[in-house]
């Protein structure tokens, strides 16, 4: 596996394999990898020729009172998890290399970048959106893969990709979940073994009102009811938000029909949780 550091190296090395007709496929993450990001990466291995992977914590999607400092790190177990998964090149760019200076220049999503995660985060999805701009200007993937499990995080980058006529396929994967239905991801780490045990309770109170839905329930109302008490059924669980949206526009509905997507997010002591369910 071949590590590059540099945004130069890592455009002309695409090139190279771009000029011999190679397809690449591309999964973005912060590392701290778990098997959700092993799934992208499994799932690119299969459909191009050849896998790269970025580790970049970029400082600009945090707020100025989030996470970014202590962000969990593990170097040499990303790159043995990397090793394993088939993957061909790890882009790990430096701080100073993605932003030499203060940024000038943003992407910017406008409207469903301020609802929802955007609504409590100010600012995460330009962070978001600029990252993955200049992610994909130095890899030049054919494809890349995101995770369902940031869901409108997949919203934003597909509204980027259209907006700008970028040449590059979004493909979306499902989420990866803990055997408790937890959804995987770096923050879990921050739980408690106590805290860790409640947040089973994110995914219980999301399937309860799937099925509240597939029992024929069309009220969003009664979903987000039960949800809020199964939440309520654990202590210390704080919820930012309960929503119910359309896919495509993020729009809160009115009725429940198909393809409608539960999203929720939630503090557990001092972790913040996100997850959601497609219904229907
Ligand atoms: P992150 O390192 O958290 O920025 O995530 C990098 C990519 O992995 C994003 O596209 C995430 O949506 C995806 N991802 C994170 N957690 C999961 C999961 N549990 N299942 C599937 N994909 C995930």
């Amino acid at each position: 596996m071949k590590i590059i550091t540099g945004i130069s190296d890592m455009q002309s090395f695409a090139d190279s394999l771009r000029s011999q007709g190679r397809t690449i496929g591309f999964v973005p993450t912060m590392g701290f990898l778990h098997d959700g990001h092993v799934s992208l990466m499994g799932r690119a291995r299969q459909s191009c020729d050849i896998v790269m992977v970025s580790i970049f914590v970029n400082p600009t999607q945090f707020g100025p009172r989030e996470d970014f400092s202590r962000y969990p790190r593990d170097e040499e177990g990303d790159r043995k998890k990397c090793e394993a998964a088939g993957v061909d090149v790890l882009f790990m760019p430096a701080v100073a290399e993605m932003y030499p200076e203060k940024p000038s220049v943003f992407v910017v999503v406008e409207g469903i970048s301020d609802v929802l995660e955007g609504a409590i985060r100010p600012g995460h999805f330009r962070g978001v959106a600029t990252v993955v701009a200049k992610l994909f200007s130095s890899v030049k993937p054919h494809k890349a893969f995101f995770g369902q499990k940031d869901f409108q995080q997949c919203a934003v980058i597909k509204g980027m990709v259209k907006g700008l006529n970028l040449d590059v396929e979004i493909v979306v994967m499902p989420i990866v979940r803990e055997k408790d239905g937890l959804a995987m991801s770096s923050r879990n780490s921050y739980l408690n073994v106590d805290e860790r045990r409640r947040a089973a309770v994110i995914y219980r109170a999301l399937f309860a009102a799937k099925q509240l839905a597939a029992a024929g329930v069309r009220e969003p109302e009664k979903l987000r009811n039960k949800i809020q008490a199964i939440l309520a059924e654990e202590k210390g669980i704080s919820i930012d938000y309960i929503e119910i949206v359309d896919p495509e526009s993020l729009a809160p509905v009115n009725a429940v029909t198909e393809n409608m997507v539960l999203l929720v997010a939630v503090h557990i002591g001092s972790t913040r949780l996100i997850d959601n369910l497609l219904i229907l």
